[in-house]
């Protein structure tokens, strides 16, 4: 889990997150939560694209297979569920997920076309759990407890490595045909 200040991606974590969204990874500032393996789980993006673009969401799940297991809570309707427990200290918690994740982002740089404007549905509503659990995956349990309750109810942990084999696929902006893949293997540390 990190909240910003995040170390710059490496080209191997953008190629993956690439990867996993099926185009490419554009602004990405950080990797906000990773699977056991060591591939991003959660990307950072920044609060305003390149293009000028505003953009909220700063915490996207991006996993295959946590996503898949959170689109199947939403088609099951736990986002009602979820929703009908924003009563008394939940919902004191949960809005205080939504002024951390403005925290999180105002310290990467303030949009003022979204400020005030975190996701998910934050402060009073659930709108989408992707973005919930993305939160909870980068800012650890305790902080969101909408996206803690999700995560826990998800056929998907972060503790147990689901990812798909990267290691021979598109995105590769250096040549990685033919390798090995030894050097794709997820222990990748930002350079100092
Ligand atoms: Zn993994």
């Amino acid at each position: 889990m990190t909240t910003p200040p995040f170390d710059p991606p490496t080209a191997e974590d953008v190629r993956i997150v690439s990867l996993q969204l099926g185009r490419p990874a554009r602004d990405v500032i950080g990797i906000a939560a990773r699977c056991v393996c060591g591939a991003p789980t959660v990307v950072s993006t920044s609060p305003r694209l390149a293009d000028g673009t505003p953009f909220p969401t700063l915490y996207y799940l991006s996993h295959p297979a946590a996503t898949a297991a959170v689109s199947t809570l939403e088609a099951n309707g736990v986002m009602v569920e979820l929703a009908a427990l924003l009563e008394g200290e939940t919902a004191d918690a949960y809005s205080a997920a939504h002024e951390a994740y403005l925290a999180d982002r105002e310290g990467i740089e303030h949009v003022p076309e979204i400020h005030g404007v975190s996701a998910g549905g934050m402060p009073t509503r659930v709108k989408c759990l992707h973005a919930l659990v993305g939160h909870s995956l980068a800012a650890g349990p305790g902080v969101n407890p909408i996206g803690d309750l999700a995560l826990e109810r998800a056929a998907w942990s972060p503790t147990v490595c689901e990812c798909p084999d990267y290691s021979d696929s598109g995105y590769s902006d250096s040549g990685h045909e033919g390798s090995t893949g030894a050097e794709a293997s997820g222990d990748a540390v930002p350079n100092e």
